[in-house]
């Protein structure tokens, strides 16, 4: 599988784990609001960092390493995903892998041949709000449905997560998607921060300020066991 980018350690983005994130190209949507526009919009212009330099560098870091973090772009729509996770497992790493929820067969499979500990899934926003916030015209929201059957019923910790926009998310979408998903375990709510390299570049995009987030995030404790705000 072709990876653009690694960062080579992190102590966020793998809940309880130090791990390193390697990133994915392409994706199947185009949130305006995606900070990596050239992974997602324009794959084939990047470097790719050679697979034998990946692994190289895993077997040199198993002491310093427990996790390694599969993000993109989307790293569920490559079909070498799983012969890709195999081997970093191989190595002895648990794996997170982050995906927006639009290939439910491909996490089916990754659950039931375990090559997966942990999962974060996008929530875009409600369903029909999923156009809007994703700037794609035709979905088929019944995968991401699927999605997080799959998600909430698997047997290994996840979190769904949304990126809050003040333009595209509002209070009540936060009482849907806190009935849609309730029941489920974690949840985390990103603050919109503009890297500089938005697909949106021109549209007005803005994060909200921190006692809205939190009143957000009371919402959801409605449903959710556990809502915290990154
Ligand atoms: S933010 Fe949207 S466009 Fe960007 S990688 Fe994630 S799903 Fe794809």
């Amino acid at each position: 599988m072709k990876i653009y980018g690694i960062n080579n350690l992190t102590l966020l983005d793998y809940p309880g784990h130090v791990a390193c994130t390697l990133f994915a190209g392409h994706c199947n949507l185009r949130c305006p609001y995606c900070h990596n526009a050239s992974l997602v919009l324009n794959p084939r212009d990047q470097p790719t960092v050679p697979e034998d330099d990946i692994f190289n560098m895993l077997a040199k870091r198993q002491k310093v390493l427990d996790g390694v973090c599969i993000s993109g772009g989307e790293p569920a729509m490559h079909d070498d995903l799983p012969v890709f996770i195999g081997k970093v497992k191989e190595l002895g790493f648990n794996v997170k892998l982050d995906t927006n929820g639009f290939f439910p067969d491909m996490m089916a499979f990754l659950l039931k041949d375990k090559l997966i500990d942990y999962v974060a899934m996008d929530i875009k926003n409600t369903l029909d709000k999923y156009p809007l916030t994703t700037g794609m015209d035709f979905l088929d929201v019944e995968l991401v449905k699927k999605s997080v059957e799959y998600v909430m019923n698997a047997d290994i910790p996840y979190e769904f997560r949304t990126t809050v926009v003040s333009e595209f998310h509002s209070r009540e979408d936060f009482v849907s998607i806190g009935y849609w998903l309730r029941g489920a375990k974690s949840y985390y709510l990103q603050s919109f921060k503009d890297s500089g390299d938005l697909i949106g570049r021109d549209a007005r995009l803005t994060p909200y300020p921190k006692d809205e987030m939190e009143y957000m995030r009371e919402l959801l404790l409605q449903y959710i066991e556990k809502v915290e705000i990154r």
